[in-house]
């Protein structure tokens, strides 16, 4: 039995970038869950002992938590982050498209939305007009996120910018 859930509309094949992406094999409505992510839990020191293709394919759920996924990708492993995804999360683990999203098109949520540890920075090619270019540990601080995906970070997230708000912001506009 696989740790990590897939919906049935949904296939893994390459994506434009070297490797694998998630892609609806029909339309989905918005709102829809289409993936839920399980794994083992780690904390810190475990984690960063794991080889980087595990570090990459894993999910911060608190702070110095991580969810970490089996040595072997699973077909939901391979959704990949866009700057402009089409899905975000509710609570930790699951991936809820945010609008329709039409047969073909890949299934994408911004890594911002939920990490929030230099582990995965990386250069961004997703191709959308907004790509950041550069993804890191840091991007869910950015105000123009936290407005855009206001609902939809993890809920791990989602805490860590209420308090940021109360310390530092008062409220979001
Ligand atoms: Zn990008």
């Amino acid at each position: 039995m696989l740790l990590s859930w897939l919906i049935d509309d949904a296939e893994v094949r390459p994506a434009g970038a070297p490797g694998l992406g998630v892609f609806a094999t029909a339309d989905i409505p918005a709102g829809s869950v289409v993936a839920a992510f399980g794994g083992h839990m780690a904390d810190r020191a475990t984690f960063e002992a794991l080889p980087g293709h595990r570090q990459v394919h894993s999910l911060q759920v608190a702070d110095g938590h991580f969810l970490v996924c089996p040595a072997e990708p699973e077909p939901a492993d391979h959704l990949n982050h866009s700057c402009e995804p089409n899905c975000g999360f509710q609570g930790n683990v699951l991936i809820v498209t945010m609008r329709d999203v039409a047969r073909g098109e890949e299934l994408t949520f911004d890594y911002a939305m939920c990490d929030s540890d230099p582990y995965d920075e990386f250069e961004c090619a997703c191709g959308s007009s907004g790509c950041r270019r550069k993804v890191t540990g840091n991007d869910w601080m950015l105000p123009e996120l936290r407005g855009r995906y206001r609902g939809w970070f993890s809920s791990y997230l989602g805490h860590r910018i209420d308090e940021l708000v109360d310390d530092t912001d008062g409220p979001l506009g």
